[in-house]
């Protein structure tokens, strides 16, 4: 690709669904940190850099015991976070500014299974349309409830989508649209994604690309396993050396 591509990949959670004391980025899955397997596909990806972003106070923490232990290259810039996910974003995207990168794919990093294919698709419809995001057709029956708990709608099923990451956009647009929203309080409300931000501060609509049902969001104790078994079978994790009792759980 001849576009010069990069990542934010955010780590800024607290990961409270998970429970415990350790935040989910650092849980030890196969003897490496969660956060290892996002950035070891954006460092097999064809992007150029990628910023990372983590809890406040932490950056020096993941510099010394994750990026320079796990031999890292890709990624020049350890950020601080935010309160909300897209405080974390608009940090890593003020961490780019004027680097001159065309595109920015933003991944959670709590989505350890990405895979190069998604990452691949995702540049490619940045490219062609100028904002898009992985997402699966959903599988479950989608109800609409009321204030009451009831069943107020039944959506229609062929038309939804499971929005996950990355998601993709030309780097000035997606700045541009986060630079609109964070100037005014009123209209961060309710702002789940980076693709809400596009649709509701730009006129580029964002187009939807095949993602994949292994790309799940480890938030809760029950993803684990599921996050485990995917990642044997890709034996991804076969690729490096764990250095010896870097990244412990009581580092944290
Ligand atoms: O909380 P949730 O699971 O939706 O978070 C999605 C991703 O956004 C995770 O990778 C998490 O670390 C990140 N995040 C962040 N800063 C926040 C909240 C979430 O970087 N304030």
């Amino acid at each position: 690709m001849s576009l010069r591509c990069a990542a934010v990949v955010l780590a800024g959670g607290s990961g409270s669904r998970m429970g415990g004391n350790t935040p989910k980025q650092y849980l030890l899955l196969d003897g490496k940190p969660l956060i290892w397997y996002s950035l070891h596909a954006f460092e097999e990806s064809p992007v150029e850099e990628v910023v990372l972003v983590v809890r406040p106070g932490e950056t020096e923490l993941c510099r010394r015991n994750l990026v320079e232990p796990f031999g890292f290259r890709k990624i020049r810039t350890v950020v601080e976070g935010g309160k909300e996910r897209f405080h974390s974003v608009f940090a890593g995207l003020q961490a780019l500014k004027g680097r001159g990168y065309d595109l920015v794919a933003i991944h959670d990093g709590a989505r350890p299974m990405v895979s190069q294919e998604v990452i691949a698709r995702t540049f490619q419809a940045a490219e062609e349309y100028g904002a898009c995001v992985a997402a699966v057709p959903v599988k479950d029956t989608i109800k609409r409830a009321d204030d009451d708990g009831f069943a107020a709608e039944t959506l229609p099923r062929n038309l939804l989508w499971s929005v996950q990451t990355p998601q993709t956009f030309r780097f000035d647009l997606c700045l541009q649209a986060y630079e609109t929203m964070m100037a005014r309080p009123e209209f961060q409300v309710g702002i789940t994604d980076d693709a809400m931000v596009v649709e509701q501060f730009t006129d580029t609509r964002v187009r939807l690309v095949m993602g994949d049902y292994k790309n799940l969001k480890v938030t809760t104790p029950e993803d684990l396993p599921a996050a485990e078994r995917y990642l044997e079978q890709s034996g991804i994790s076969a690729f490096r050396e764990e250095p010896d009792g870097i990244f412990q759980r009581s580092s944290l």
